[in-house]
């Protein structure tokens, strides 16, 4: 199975990333025109020197130039300040924007797909690539954007200065040109394996930090710690390969940059000789080439960012795929469930294996079988959290592991013993259910499931914020109070009261009855009577149903259910005597 979130493609990215522009359209317009001034006022002081020059070689005077000149020079600073202001402002709105996003695809992510990823990918996209694009939103992109406009206002201003020294100027700056191209060619894919094998690593820490225990019981140490050799040294591949390509890009573009000016020098003595030139004009081209150095070495500098930035963003934005099939998915027509040819497996041997299985709406599905068997990994492909290997699990002709978390518990709720509080109040945690429920239907069903302790509480819903323990009898309560504001059509039960002593189990069981009323229930039966009250049983042995009917039908075959009830029933009355 795939346990790696996609990353987007380019076409995916720049669409990406034109829609963030789109979203703020009025602050990228400042952005632009501020910049566009500021670059436009830049260009006055080399033009005027260059007349300076020509006026003071003709004896005229240059007061009145002068000052034009530092007005200019003024008028670029405030521009320019300003620029930036602008500037910034757009690019955190922009980073906002994106953690927004990040945020809620991530909870869009069908359960299917975050039961299977690794955690490490998820935790890296959402910290690392998260701070990676930001840093460059906030700082890479202002200083290109500025940079890109000095540079094009730049090169015009040199062939309109003198267009064969323009020329000349520009044929040098190609060795700048072929070395970005070089280096763009190469960069993607080098720092998408840098970003992945950060992924890696990180997924490796998290683990064995989750299974430190593990690790020392079974004394896998040594194993662990050749593994995490093998991790490092992909990451250190990857970074000595990006590291290259710089290495590659900086002293061609250091050589490319002082080329120009100085052609400009030689050719301009020749042109100036022939009298083809004037003075001023070489001086005005020399400067702003001069100046054309520092943009253009700008935009490289952050180019790097940029292409690693552009890896995250694309990382960022692989997230948005798997919700994308979401949405792509239609509403579930009706609320049959039906599995067909179903294949699981967790590692390479499937522990569910061609099953076929119909649910009527309303019915009560008891699925029992020894130890092992595959029944709660039936129950979880059931309930949408994994996606079999092969075959279909649908809800209403719709795949149910494409469904997104909120469609999805509209429809089938897996209730099992390993139930979640989140901090919070009581009712945050109800709220999760349906975030539109009112108090009075929070009160409902509380009062169904038989949670009056929720009463005494100091505020009455408002009172978990303490992360007050609360014993593992309520904390079910508080999840089957979920399962009746969800209201989904079907229930999934696997050992949902199995924790609990007799005495508590006996009080949820009735909850539990409250909360199942009028819904489909399939429960997987590890107490038999369940199954002696379901309308069908099915039972299953090493990952294949192996029979299905009634009680009394399967009691009275003789097959594998007979042996397993009369095992059960057996050992109930032998405890009971
Ligand atoms: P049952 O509910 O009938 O006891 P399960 O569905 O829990 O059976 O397990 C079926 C098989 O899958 C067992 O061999 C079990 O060891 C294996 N299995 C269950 N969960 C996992 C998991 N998360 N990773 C790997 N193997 C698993």
């Amino acid at each position: 199975m795939n346990r790696d979130l996609p990353v987007a493609d380019r076409q995916q990215v720049r669409r990406a990333a034109l829609r963030l522009v789109r979203r703020d359209v009025p602050g990228f317009t400042a952005t632009l025109l501020l910049n566009c001034l500021a670059a436009a006022a830049a260009l006055v002081s080399p033009w005027l020197l260059g007349r300076i020059v020509d006026s003071i070689g003709a004896g005229g005077t240059v007061d009145l130039l002068a000052a034009i000149a530092v007005g200019a020079a003024l008028a670029q600073l405030v521009l320019s300040r300003y620029a930036e202001k602008t500037g910034h402002r757009f690019s955190e709105r922009v980073q906002e924007r994106i953690r927004a996003e990040l945020l809620d695809r991530v909870l869009a992510l069908p359960a299917a797909t975050v039961e299977h990823i690794r955690t490490g990918d998820l935790t890296a996209r959402g910290t690392t690539d998260v701070a990676v694009v930001g840093s460059t939103l906030r700082d890479a992109a202002p200083e290109i954007l500025v940079s890109s406009l000095q540079a094009l206002f730049l090169i015009v201003a040199v062939f309109l200065a003198d267009p064969v020294l323009g020329a000349c100027g520009l044929i040098a700056l190609a060795g700048i040109a072929a070395a970005s191209r070089w280096y763009l060619r190469r960069a993607r894919p080098a720092y998408l394996e840098e970003g992945a094998a950060r992924s890696e690593l990180a997924e490796h820490l998290a683990a064995n930090a989750a299974g430190a225990r593990t690790i020392e019981a079974l004394g896998l140490q040594a194993k662990r710690t050749r593994a995490a050799e093998r991790v490092i040294e992909r990451g250190r591949t990857a970074q000595l390969r990006t590291l290259f390509l710089r290495s590659v890009l900086w002293p061609s573009v250091e050589v490319s940059a002082l080329l120009p000016p100085v052609l400009v020098l030689l050719l301009g003595g020749v042109l100036l000789d022939r009298g083809q030139v004037t003075l001023g004009a070489i001086v005005t081209c020399v400067l702003y080439l001069r100046q054309l150095g520092q943009p253009i070495e700008t935009i490289l500098i952050w180019l790097e960012q940029l292409q690693s930035s552009a890896a995250s963003f694309a990382r960022i934005e692989g997230l948005a795929t798997p919700a994308r099939r979401e949405v792509a998915a239609a509403a579930p027509q009706g609320d049959r469930i039906e599995a067909a040819g179903v294949h699981f497996a967790y590692e390479d041997d499937d522990v569910v294996s061609g099953v076929d299985l119909s649910v009527r709406p309303g019915e009560r599905l008891a699925v029992v079988g020894p130890s092992g068997a595959g029944k709660s990994t039936l129950g979880k492909l059931l309930a949408g959290i994994d996606r079999p290997r092969l075959g279909t699990v649908t809800v209403g002709s719709v795949p149910v592991a494409d469904l997104s978390p909120a469609r999805l518990r509209e429809h089938v709720v897996l209730v099992t013993q390993e139930q979640h509080l989140f901090l919070g109040t009581v009712r945050d945690n109800l709220l999760l259910a349906d975030p539109s429920a009112g108090d009075d239907r929070l009160d409902k069903a509380l009062a169904a499931v038989g949670a009056d302790w929720v009463a005494s509480l100091d505020d009455e819903l408002g009172s978990l914020s303490s992360g007050a323990a609360l014993g593992p009898d309520r904390v079910q309560q508080l999840a089957l109070a979920r399962v009746i504001l969800a209201d989904p059509h079907t229930v999934i039960l696997d050992e949902a009261t199995a924790m609990l002593d007799p005495r508590t189990a006996r009080r949820a069981e009735r909850s539990l009855a409250a909360v199942l009323e009028g819904r489909t229930v399939i429960a997987i039966a590890h107490r038999l009577h369940t199954a002696r009250d379901a309308d069908r049983v099915v039972v299953m042995d090493d990952g294949r149903v192996v029979e299905v009917g009634s009680h009394d039908d399967l009691v009275a075959a003789g097959g594998v259910y007979e042996t397993l009830w009369r095992s059960w029933y057996g050992s109930r009355s032998a405890g009971a005597r």
